[in-house]
């Protein structure tokens, strides 16, 4: 990449992504060397009154499912019926986050998490369709929408009278989003926008009646362009679905589709968010996806460890049931451990935006990836228990590993989100040590100042092991082992910092590691809270010494055993010789 087009994107990222002053989120905060303790500690609980209206709908969302949903079916056909989404509807998932005012339930991310992770046990299209529609389809509406656009949409889609389609992609952006080729022009008099383009692989396009869509505007007065958000409805002249269902490998009863726009005549009154804000709607909605990403993989974790309990309980071989060989308990014990991680750490970064920190983009990352790789895995290892039955349509498990597929990929693809989280994570750092730099070439006395402050901070954070403040004396060692990790996290970070300066900005297998570290840290962290408070519940509850729960006390092993690993990694490892083969391969085409 040249230095042009370096400047543009890290301009553009700027704007995007640091708005201003905000107050150091827990992610950020470890990328300096803090356990910013507030924003994990204690393990975050559903208020009591909405804890009754949530378990309430559970019963009513398990009772309908139970009866109405048939995830074999919906595979085969290809379709959600029509019966599965009104019901859907009627018990209040199409709008769990709306406000009462617009027909929703006004529920917390915290909350619909709970509910998403119900229904991805049971199944992924279903769970998508719900994804589609109200964590992305609606969330712009919700988030930027103004009164009126809300009083005249919402009731309807959350109900799940009217469904909802969010259209960010193109041929030209999928994981490049920003680079949008849809079109809106301003009509002469201002009161419209004419909207040219295709979109491509948009969940919902052809079922929903209000699609967000991005767009590229002109900046007036200049030659350049911007995206905005806009609401599109498939009346409106010139809305063209090129394709329904694209004909796919899993979630097969989502309805993919693609569409057109041609010349089509939007009122600026459908304008959602700032005029050229369209990339920040984008992004912020992803980040309420990504939350909900994190139960749907938590559900499908725990059917996977259900399944894979069953089977390595009841088969016998060589006169053993399979859950006597240790190479099927490891597996077991795997898919426990994550399915657990992996519920703190969705419950703990949907309270973040629960609690409104500002800026969640590196968690919500974090949640992603780690969800969608540690799901991928349980559903291969809980297949691999059971042998070639897995492999045949009448068990669940060839379903699960078609569905699961797409979620690595979906949503901000895992590579591009691991480059992401390091890159945002390091940024904090990398401007103190740019301070430091710029000033040792060009020294002045407030320079120096800002300088020698700089200086102080990376050094007090090195020097520093934080304290990670759990209340139960029995963890005392699994949070003493927590700070120093981080404290190494920090000095690696650093490290690579001042070894590769700019060019780190392309080295994905470097930021890889830090990545891997950073989730993991933040994983050990989540697991850490809640265990933590299952231990002071049990307290409370009267029981003088709890026993201590295997579960996670094996994720605080392999996860520190990963970060150890990925720390070690960044010193030794083969990255020259990988590139050169990759690059000779690449060249000999
Ligand atoms: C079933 C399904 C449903 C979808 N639903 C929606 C929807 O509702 N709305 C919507 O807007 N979009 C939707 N999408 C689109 C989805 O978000 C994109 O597929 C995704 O963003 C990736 O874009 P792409 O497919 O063009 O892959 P590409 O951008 O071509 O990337 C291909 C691969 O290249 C690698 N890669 C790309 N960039 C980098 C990089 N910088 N560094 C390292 N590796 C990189 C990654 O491995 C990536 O998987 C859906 C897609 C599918 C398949």
């Amino acid at each position: 990449m040249n230095k042009v087009e370096r400047q543009k994107e890290i301009q553009q990222a700027e704007e995007l992504l640091f708005a201003g002053p905000q107050a150091l989120g827990f992610a950020k905060g470890l990328f300096q060397g803090h356990f910013v303790a507030d924003w994990v500690l204690p393990y975050p609980r559903i208020p009591a009154a909405q804890q009754t209206q949530l378990d309430k709908s559970l019963a009513e969302l398990r009772e309908f499912l139970d009866d109405k949903l048939d995830p074999v079916a919906i595979d085969r056909q290809a379709e959600i019926p029509r019966e599965v989404i009104d019901g859907l509807g009627r018990v209040g998932v199409l709008g769990m986050t709306a406000p009462a005012d617009y027909g929703g339930r006004g529920f917390t991310q915290m909350a619909n998490c709970k509910v998403l992770e119900e229904i991805g046990r049971r199944c992924a299209s279903t769970s998508v369709f719900v994804n589609a529609h109200h964590s992305i389809g609606i969330r712009a509406l919700l988030l930027f929408g103004t009164h009126e656009q809300k009083q005249k949409w919402l009731p309807k889609l959350v109900n799940g009278e009217q469904l909802g389609a969010f259209a960010l992609t193109e041929r030209e952006a999928g994981s490049d989003a920003a680079n949008v080729q849809m079109t809106a022009r301003p009509t002469e008099d201002g009161s419209h926008f004419i909207l040219n383009g295709e979109k491509r692989y948009i969940t919902n396009a052809a079922i929903a009646h209000v699609l967000t869509v991005m767009a590229r505007t002109p900046v007036p007065g200049s030659n350049k362009t911007v995206i905005t958000a806009f609401l599109v409805t498939p009346d409106m002249p010139g809305f063209e679905i090129l394709e329904a269902r694209m004909p796919k490998m899993g979630i097969r009863g989502t309805a993919t589709g693609r569409f057109a726009l041609r010349e089509v005549k939007v009122p600026k009154e459908n304008i959602l968010g700032p005029m050229g804000k369209g990339l920040k709607v984008a992004l912020t909605v992803l980040d309420f996806g990504r939350t909900t990403f994190g139960a749907c993989c938590t559900g499908a974790a725990k059917t996977c460890l259900q399944l894979a309990t069953e089977h390595a309980n009841t088969r016998k071989q060589f006169n053993k049931t399979l859950g006597e060989f240790h190479l099927v308990k490891k597996k077991v014990a795997r898919i426990a451990a994550d399915a657990y991680a992996m519920e703190a750490m969705t419950t703990i970064t949907a309270s973040l935006i629960d609690r409104g920190l500002e800026d969640y983009m590196v968690e919500t990352a974090m949640l992603k990836v780690f969800t969608t790789e540690r799901l991928w895995e349980a559903i291969n290892d809980a297949f691999q228990i059971y042998g070639g039955s897995a492999y045949f349509v009448d068990l669940p498990l060839e379903r699960m590993l078609r569905d699961a597929r797409i979620n690595q990929i979906g949503e901000g693809s895992n590579e591009v989100l691991t480059s992401f989280i390091a890159l945002v994570g390091m940024r904090g750092p990398g401007m103190e040590f740019k301070e430091i730099y710029d000033t040792m070439l060009k020294p002045s006395r407030a320079g120096i100042g800002r300088a020698w402050t700089a200086g102080m901070h990376r050094l007090g954070a090195t020097v520093r092991i934080p304290d990670v403040p759990v209340a139960s004396a029995e963890l005392g060692s699994f949070a003493n082992q927590l700070g120093r990790l981080i404290w190494r996290f920090n000095l690696a970070v650093n490290r690579a910092l001042i070894a590769y300066r700019e060019p780190i900005l392309d080295m994905q297998l470097v930021q890889e590691r830090i990545a891997g570290a950073a989730m993991d840290l933040f994983a050990s962290t989540c697991v850490l809270s809640r265990w933590d408070a299952e231990l002071q519940l049990a307290r409370r509850n009267g029981d003088s010494r709890p026993s201590i729960n295997g579960v996670p006390d094996l994720f605080l092993r392999q996860s520190f055993r990963r970060i150890r690993g990925f720390l070690a990694g960044l010193k030794n490892n083969d990255d020259k010789a990988l590139l050169a083969t990759a690059d000779s391969i690449l060249k000999s085409g």
